[in-house]
């Protein structure tokens, strides 16, 4: 994400699901809300767009504790818990709150969310779908619709074994950068909105680049440049969740466009940008390891991998866990080893990864 570990699912939409539920809270529920419900609801609501989901949760715990059958409350603690990354709490809740208050589409929608940035792709489409036959309007909403197709596409849907050494036949495909083209350069660009980010920026791109590097027994090698010109890669960080497109990844937190070089010797030129922080004014920037595993998998798509293993303690699954480790496993690497050393010709079965080009 990319957790590649990103869609109508993300925090914009988690507020203005918020927004709904407050007032779904002060006009339709039977028992109205006292007063210390509703502030801690609404200072969990602030929380919230601060990026602040920990201390949103104890707000919505609160609330809850008030209104320990309030449906809507629930929502927003599964809402918080998904955002937490803890997904199997996320679940639990919304299966109490539609017990608690009936089926709703928004409910079907929450659940989809859950289940897509968890990479359990079928589940997200199913409840996708029941929220499309429970709403019908919402299946001529642009977004759902562009969300029920990037659940089909097929590098959202990897196939193959989950045990096997490698995960290379599960690839949409794959293209390795030429050895022309080695050693790579590498322009790690400064956010100049959070300058002090850079130097861990820079320590987490050195280190997920040598992992690669050492999986393919250097086959992969690279040096960084200071002029983006030149660039072969180029990786970006930020705290803007609109720059981490929205038809990439499931429950991203990163993305790659890649520029299909013309010419045999080159490489292609990718732009990772991963994001590092929750929203501009959230108090912490993400976890190291997540952000590190974010990277791993982002230049696993620039160094040619073109879809996911469909093991989801891969770096290359298609969503990221906040407890899973920042290390590539043996199938990672054997994978990119396979690409950068057997005899193919290197040719993808599709020279530009479509879902992954900035338009
Ligand atoms: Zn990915």
């Amino acid at each position: 994400m990319p957790n590649c570990m990103c869609n109508i699912f993300r925090i914009m939409r988690f507020k203005r699901l918020l927004l709904v539920i407050c007032v779904l809270a002060n006009s339709v529920i039977c028992t109205p809300l006292c007063y210390g419900a509703q502030d801690f609801q609404l200072e969990g609501l602030e929380q919230v767009k601060a990026g602040n989901f920990t201390k949103a949760l104890e707000c919505f715990d609160t609330a809850l504790k008030e209104h320990p059958n309030s449906w809507v409350i629930m929502q927003s603690i599964a809402n918080c818990q998904m955002e937490l990354g803890h997904y199997d709490t996320a679940v639990a809740f919304l299966q109490k709150s539609i017990e608690a208050g009936g089926l709703h589409p928004i409910q079907c929608n929450n659940m989809a969310a859950v289940y897509q940035k968890s990479g359990q792709v079928k589940k997200a489409l199913a409840w996708l779908q029941l929220e499309c036959t429970l709403d019908p309007s919402r299946s001529l909403d642009p977004r759902t619709k562009a969300n029920i197709r990037r659940l089909k596409d097929p590098a959202n849907n990897p196939t193959g074994s989950l045990t096997a050494s490698d995960y290379l036949s599960g690839l949409v495909s794959f293209k390795r950068c030429p050895k022309e083209a080695m050693p790579l350069k590498v322009y790690v660009r400064s956010n100049f909105q959070i300058p002090d980010f850079y130097p861990m920026f820079f320590a987490i791109v050195r280190e997920s680049l040598d992992q690669w590097r050492k999986a393919t027994d250097n086959a992969i090698s690279y040096k960084f440049v200071q002029k983006l010109d030149s660039a072969d890669l180029i990786l970006d960080y930020t705290y803007r969740e609109e720059l981490i497109r929205s038809d990439h990844e499931l429950g991203a937190m990163g993305a790659t466009e890649m520029l299909t070089s013309m010419n045999d010797k080159r490489s292609d030129r990718a732009i990772s940008v991963i994001l590092v922080k929750d929203a501009p004014g959230a108090p912490i920037f993400k976890d190291r390891a997540l952000i590190k595993r974010c990277c791993l998998h982002e230049l696993g798509h620039a160094l040619g991998a073109n879809g996911h293993s469909p093991n989801q303690h891969d770096i290359m699954f298609c969503s990221g866990s906040v407890d899973s480790g920042a290390q590539l496993t043996a199938r990672d690497k054997n994978t990119m080893h396979k690409i950068y050393h057997t005899q193919t010709s290197g040719v993808p079965k599709h020279l530009v990864v479509s879902s992954e080009i900035r338009k």
